[in-house]
């Protein structure tokens, strides 16, 4: 496949995606390339009628096609060729996804969308998998635990992957039996958009999945507000995660997933291997320019081995030079928006004239487009907001400890429990300080997730609510019902 690409020549869809069909409205959200700041093209902002349009779609297709209550095979057959049709229809996938947002086209093709239609293959499975179960009741009872989909989900997702995250919403929601109605980042409409309209094109029901597109106080408040939706799906930042929590108890109250934001430590010691540990670290902060929610961007390593591995990081770090997004090789990514970047350099600014060294990196790239240099922060403050905040760039601290004691102390954020890495030889070590970190992920000499999609992901403490991925999701998106019948 030729991924070198004019963007001028992408047709864009056009509208939100309801009933199985194109939307049109009056375009008011204008969308950006990060990679060189041009104007791409406008979208629609949903209201309550546009959303209220969308759930009595979901509504209609759940009651008119049976898919809840329909043989689960029937489902698991849908999904998967909707998944082979998401392989299929790749080149144009991934570039309605990389044309927005800072992925490049090549991980995209390579990454994103096969280990979706994987991972929505990995639900279909459990649809005719779960079996309900009996109860140990008195004599003369008979006890059953059985579940039915909760009907319609709605699912609110943000800009760094717009692909894989509307695909862990969208895989064991359809697969448990719901319909969906997602928004994806007002920043990031259009490959949504196409997942909806392949999802027809698969043969599952029109308006099984809905994509409204609009921002987060209008659209993304009349989804999670709406008497319609039976659940919540969100993937996207601490702060709007606590909106949508008081939002929902205001309205009504709803079960809800809540994949939030991390500050994660990855804790290095001194009996590491060193090389394995310095291509983690990079790897656990660099992809995606560290706009990821796992982001390993706090390093935390054994003073006795700090010197060395703070060379070796940097010569790492200061390889990557910006990449085009339409290069057929993966590279370094730009940051989603300028007032993302400048929020980005404000925060490594102040750490550094609070005494932080940048031992590399430490300001924008001189390229167009909205570039910045890995960036290594040497012995910040511990209360610095480099250390606390989650900054959502190529930017990590670096920070040495001498016991495992204080290794440990160090990685606990007061907040955040996302996930963390440590690097040791000592088995022992690396499992006991592995239960010993809060974190929802905790990664043994190696960082960032594989295809294990049997691996729950979900964040601790304000880091989230609930798991996506993993028998948990599927379970997630049903409802237990206990009978008891008397005989
Ligand atoms: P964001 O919270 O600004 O937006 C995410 C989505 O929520 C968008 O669609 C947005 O329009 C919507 N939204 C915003 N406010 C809302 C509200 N009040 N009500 C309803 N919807 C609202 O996040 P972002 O900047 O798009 O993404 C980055 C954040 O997402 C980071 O904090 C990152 O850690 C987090 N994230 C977490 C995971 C995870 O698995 N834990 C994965 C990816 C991203």
């Amino acid at each position: 496949m030729t991924l070198a690409f004019d963007p001028a020549e992408l047709t864009l869809p056009r509208g939100h995606y309801i009933g199985g069909r194109y939307v049109t409205a009056r375009d008011q959200i204008t969308v950006t390339a990060p990679s060189n700041g041009a104007t791409l093209g406008a979208v629609p902002q949903a209201d309550m009628a546009v959303v209220d349009r969308a759930v009595e779609a979901a509504r209609t297709a759940l009651r008119t096609s049976g898919w809840g209550r329909a043989s689960p095979r029937e489902r698991l057959r849908a999904l998967h060729r909707w998944a082979d049709l998401m392989e299929e229809e790749a080149p144009v996938l991934a570039r309605l996804e990389a044309v927005c947002s800072s992925r490049p086209v090549a991980d995209t093709v390579a990454g994103d969308i096969p280990v979706t239609a994987e991972q929505i293959r990995f639900f279909a499975e459990f649809a005719d998998k779960e079996c309900d179960a009996l109860a140990p009741t008195a004599e003369g009872s008979l006890g059953m635990v059985t579940s039915e989909p909760h009907g319609v989900v709605g699912a609110i997702t943000p800009w760094n992957f717009p692909i894989s995250m509307a695909g862990w919403k969208l895989g064991p929601a359809l697969a448990a039996g719901n319909a969906v109605v997602l928004k994806p980042s007002e920043m990031t409409p259009w490959s949504a958009l196409y997942m909806a309209e392949l999802s027809v094109r698969a043969g599952l029901p029109e308006g099984l999945f809905n994509v409204v597109l609009g921002d987060g106080p209008e659209t993304g408040a009349a989804i999670t507000g709406h008497p319609g939706i039976d659940k919540i799906s969100f993937t996207g930042s601490t702060r709007a995660g606590a909106a949508i929590m008081e939002n929902v108890a205001r309205c009504g109250i709803k079960p809800m997933t809540l994949e939030l934001g991390g500050k994660s430590p990855m804790v290095v010691f001194e009996d590491a291997d060193l090389d394995l540990a310095a291509e983690c670290l990079e790897r656990g902060i660099l992809p995606n320019a560290g706009q990821f929610c796992v982001a390993g961007s706090r390093m935390i390593v054994a003073r006795g081995i700090a010197e060395e591995l703070a060379q070796r990081l940097t010569e790492r770090f200061d390889r990557h030079t910006p990449a085009s997004t339409w290069d057929a090789q993966s590279g370094f990514c730009p940051i989603i928006s300028e007032a993302q970047l400048g929020r980005i350099d404000s925060l490594v600014r102040a750490a550094c004239d609070q005494g932080a060294e940048a031992l590399c990196g430490g300001a924008r790239f001189d390229h167009e487009g909205s570039y910045y240099r890995p960036t290594l922060l040497a012995g910040p403050s511990p209360d610095n907001p480099a250390v606390t905040e989650e900054i959502f760039g190529p930017v990590a601290t670096f920070q040495t400890f001498e016991t495992e004691d204080e290794a440990i102390s160090m990685a606990a954020h007061p907040t955040y429990g996302l996930c963390a890495g440590v690097f040791t030889r000592d088995l022992g070590r690396a499992l006991r300080v592995s239960r010993r970190i809060e974190a929802g992920t905790v990664w043994i000499n190696r960082y960032g997730r594989s295809r294990d999609h049997i691996l729950p992901t979900g964040g601790w403490k304000a880091s989230g609510l609930g798991k996506d991925l993993g028998r948990e999701a599927y379970t997630a998106n049903r409802r237990t019902k206990a009978v008891l019948a008397a005989f």
